[in-house]
């Protein structure tokens, strides 16, 4: 089977991979270098405990699992290591009832082996001393864990090429084309690629390639600014997620500070509201980071769809058109499972998870022209 995969963020390099390991014969088009765009941008963070649909989770914490083995294989393929870190996310609570809420929590997702713990004011500062005195508790997920997300994107696109893939990068797609109910390739760089089979996963742009063939998909980009500081020594070693802010101590001596979630289209910058809101957040939390130096600044757009969650599986109507898109805050997190079922589906017709939540038909409407 002949595929083609739109976009070399980690959904399509991830996907490309578990397409040739399958036997496909896939070329990757990317119209800039892998890992450019968002996934390029992000955090790292895989928290599969949100506050999403069951479906969600299900789909997160799947995902989460294959994290320790996906680690293992792109190093043996490639040797990138990816940096998986297992220390666990600390979630500051305020109050005698959040941490009520937070032990009602930790006893319900004991199922989950995510090791939820509810932690009192001695807990944390004995874990974390350099937390404000003003936390009072918190939620500990042992499970949490976070990768290098730079360093994944590059390893699964080095591990597709050993796979057998085609990577094509600067090689942006202009035209999806379809005619008479299925697709037969695309467009990209005035040059036709013939497919069975085009996987668009371009992440924020994935509704301009729709548009190409006359669909409309709501898939939008949600600007998210990010900044880093120099972490040499380290003032935590847990990763913290307040409300308004998340810090992430990453192996290389930095600290991450994270981030917004801003609705501004696709304004290529970095802003001083965004920055000081950031900085203001984190040295609340941590007095001790106002000292640091900040190392960089940058960053990014999630693909959003309007539910907040992704859009994966066949383009109804047209034979051999696929979406995996609109991973919005978990792009990371959720890849390896994305990988898996879409390979699964594509190349079976059966998925091995209930997707129904996220097939794409939830959205689409031709445009009446
Ligand atoms: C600041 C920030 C922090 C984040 N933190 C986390 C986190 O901690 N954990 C987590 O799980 N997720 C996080 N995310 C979300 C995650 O980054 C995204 O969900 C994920 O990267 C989306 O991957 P993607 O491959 O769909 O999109 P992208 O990485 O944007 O890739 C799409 C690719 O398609 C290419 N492309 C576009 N149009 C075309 C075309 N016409 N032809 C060819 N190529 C094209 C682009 O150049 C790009 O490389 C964060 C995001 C941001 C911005």
């Amino acid at each position: 089977m002949k595929v083609l995969v739109v976009g070399g963020g980690i959904i399509g390099c991830a996907t490309a991979y578990e397409l040739a390991k399958a036997g496909c014969a896939v070329t990757l088009l990317e119209r800039s270098t892998p890992g450019a765009e968002a996934s390029g941008a992000a955090a790292g963070l895989l928290a599969p405990l949100g506050d999403s649909s069951a479906a969600f989770r299900d789909l997160a914490v799947a995902s989460w699992r294959l994290y320790p083995g996906v680690a293992r294989e792109l190093r043996e393929r490639t040797g990138i290591d990816v940096e998986h870190v297992t220390r666990g996310t600390i979630y500051p609570l305020y109050t005698a009832d959040d941490v009520r809420q937070a032990e009602e929590l930790a006893r319900g997702a004991r199922g989950l082996d995510l090791g939820v713990e509810a932690w009192d004011r001695g807990d944390v500062h004995a874990h974390e001393p350099a937390l404000s005195s003003k936390v009072g508790g918190a939620m500990f997920v042992r499970g949490d864990h976070w990768v290098n997300n730079q360093r994944l994107v590059v390893a699964y696109a080095q591990a597709a090429v050993t796979a057998g893939v085609s990577l094509i990068t600067g090689c942006g797609v202009s035209r999806v084309l379809v005619e008479d109910g299925r697709t037969s390739g695309v467009i990209a760089e005035g040059e036709r690629h013939d497919a069975d089979v085009v996987v668009l996963a371009a992440g924020a742009w994935t509704s301009a390639l729709a548009s190409s063939f006359g669909a409309r998909l709501p898939v939008e980009p949600r600007r998210g600014q990010m900044l880093a500081l120099t972490h040499v020594p380290p003032v935590i070693t847990h990763a913290i997620h307040a409300e308004d802010v998340y810090l992430v101590p990453r192996p290389s001596g930095e600290l991450l500070v994270g981030a917004t979630v801003e609705r501004v289209g696709f304004q290529r910058a970095v802003t001083a509201l965004g920055m000081s809101s950031l900085l203001q957040a984190a040295i609340d939390l941590v007095p001790a980071l106002g000292g640091l130096p900040i190392s960089r600044t940058w960053f990014g757009f999630r693909p959003w769809a309007p539910d907040s969650m992704p859009i994966l599986g066949p383009w109804p109507g047209i034979e051999g058109l696929w979406v995996a898109t609109a991973h919005f805050r978990n792009g990371i997190l959720l890849a390896p499972i994305t990988a898996r079922v879409m390979t699964e589906w594509i190349v079976t017709g059966k998925t091995p998870l209930p997707l129904e939540d996220f097939l794409p038909n939830r959205f689409l409407t031709r445009r009446q022209t």
